[in-house]
Formats: C-alpha cells, structure tokens, sequence
C-alpha cells in the first residue's frame, strides 16, 4: 500500500465516481482510489462488481494495489455508513475510502479513515 499524504479529492474525479455509481444503480461499484501529488485523480475501477458488495470486496483482493490510497464503493440506499465488511475491508486498503450513496449527489458521499472514522476531504479544482 502507497502512504502518502492527501489533501483532497479532484473534482473531476468525484465528478466521475458520482457518474459511475448513478450508472451502476441498483447494483454496487466498487473501486481503488489513486492519488498523484496529494491529490485522489483516478478513479480504478474493478472488474466485475456489479455484483453483491462480497464480491466486490473479493475482487478488492486480487488488485495490485501500488500508488492506490484507498478504496471507493456505493450504496444503492441513502445510507452512507460502513457496514461491518465494509471496516474489515478500509482496515486492510489504505487509509482514505468514500462511499457514494444514492442519489449520487454532490452531498450524498462521505470519507472514512480506516478505521471507519468520518475524515474531511475537501473537493479541489485542480
Ligand atoms: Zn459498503
């Protein structure tokens, strides 16, 4: 796993992962979340997670995980909290993990540390 310090999140990169998760709806995106700079750009995303989120987490497993900060999934409900996987996961793939719900608004995501605690990740034009 890549340790770097992060200041944010580009905005076309939240813009993007906003955009897949609407198009994944019901089922759930997953993804790894790569930083250049301090700043999250590139949104991975994993093969094969339009599927439960168990399989998702599974393919999360079977990544190469260099230059990757964290991970990103959604939530086809309203509820952005993790769920117990979703910890044992964030504890595992670095230290920065969002998770969009629905509606996939500008408003409906949250970052988590990794232990699951809510961490402030500012949207930068960059
Ligand atoms: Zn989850």
């Amino acid at each position: 796993m890549f340790h770097q310090r992060i200041r944010g999140i580009a905005r076309d990169a939240l813009q993007f992962l906003l955009e897949v998760s609407k198009s994944t709806h019901p089922s759930e995106f997953a993804g790894l979340l790569r930083a250049e700079g301090g700043v999250i750009t590139d949104i991975i995303i994993l093969p094969g997670t339009r599927s439960s989120s168990a399989s998702a987490v599974m393919q999360l497993h079977m990544m190469p995980l260099s230059r990757c900060i964290g991970s990103v999934h959604s939530h086809p409900s309203s509820d952005t909290h993790p769920s117990k996987e979703d910890l044992i996961m964030f504890g595992r793939k670095g230290d920065y993990h969002i998770i969009v719900a629905y509606p996939y608004d500008e408003n409906s995501w949250t970052c988590y540390d990794a232990s699951g605690h809510m961490r402030n990740l500012p949207v930068l034009d960059v």
